[in-house]
């Protein structure tokens, strides 16, 4: 690139050299995560480390403050994690798995070899899960520092999907992974309707309202589109609208949101309302569960 420089006019070459650059910054920062910028959610007993990945998957380094500790949620991208790590200065001892897909899981193996500090502990309900050391079912619990986890099994996107609940006094966090995304729902890939009204409806919305809601993926955009093709008249979701192209033009993060949120806007989180059963011409939550999931496979908005 040099030599070629050297022939060119001044004004000229360092437009060259300023596109070159752009463009390899791009690369280097397209590579690992610049679908959004990371963030952090703060709360009394506990910081939630928002870190992007691949094109628009999350992962989640949780933090006990009053130890420390801290465990990584879908640890797709290790080295971006190990920076995090250092840079907050926390003993990673867990790593969370919420199922087996290659963008979820696929970093666990590397992140085990990779971080030499201390042994890590990894969680998952699945046997597909690389590096798997504590298989999990409903209901069980461990903690993180001083943190209460308690994990949600919500089969359906996958056989083996985990939720991860965690409380403390003050406050309470879920992790969805690909089972609840803000404003939609995960595809149904090994699963029934049946199966995720269980999760969203029997499982997740009987969590407390101020909940906040970690998914896996930054899809609310484009789920919006269809929470609006569904209920055309609901304000929540044209707020919800408004609010996400607020965020997303300044690239930031629309997680967390909350299960009170969800419930306002989310129509898989909404099926037994009137407004939502009608759009699929159905009476029952789980035939409407259904209609919807079929609609929004096929859904162009
Ligand atoms: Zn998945």
């Amino acid at each position: 690139m040099s030599s070629l420089l050297k022939f060119l006019p001044n004004s000229l070459s360092q437009a060259v050299v300023k596109s070159y650059f752009t463009v390899q910054t791009w690369r280097t920062v397209g590579f690992r995560g610049s679908h959004s910028i990371p963030d952090f959610t703060k709360l009394t007993t506990m910081d939630v480390k928002i870190l992007p990945a691949l094109q628009d998957n999350y992962m989640y380094l949780i933090i006990d403050k009053a130890t420390k500790n801290a465990a990584i949620v879908d640890p797709v991208d290790p080295d971006s994690v190990l920076a995090a790590v250092d840079e907050e200065k926390v003993n990673l001892v867990k790593v969370l798995t919420t199922h087996h897909h290659w963008d979820h899981a696929g970093g666990n193996e590397k992140l085990v070899k990779d971080f030499t500090k201390n042994p890590l502990e990894v969680y998952g309900g699945d046997d597909r899960i690389g590096a798997l050391t504590k298989k999990v079912v409903d209901g069980d619990t461990f903690k993180i520092g001083s943190l209460n986890v308690r994990c949600i099994f919500t089969p359906c996107h996958t056989t083996g999907h985990i939720c991860y609940y965690i409380q403390s006094e003050q406050e309470g966090v879920v992790f969805t992974g690909d089972t609840l995304f803000s404003a939609g729902c995960g595809r149904f890939f090994e699963g029934t309707p049946d199966q995720m009204y269980t999760a969203l409806i029997d499982k997740l919305s009987t969590l407390p309202d101020s909940t906040k809601v970690f998914c896996g993926h930054e899809y609310t955009a484009s789920n919006l589109k269809y929470a609006h093709h569904v209920e055309p008249e609901n304000p929540d979701v044209e707020q919800r609208i408004q609010w996400t192209k607020e965020r997303r033009d300044g690239k930031l993060p629309t997680v967390p949101s909350t299960i009170g949120e969800e419930k306002a806007f989310n129509p898989f989180m909404r099926v037994n309302e009137k407004s939502v059963q009608e759009h699929a011409k159905a009476t029952d939550g789980v035939s409407t569960m259904g209609f919807l999931r079929r609609e929004k496979d096929n859904f162009k908005a």
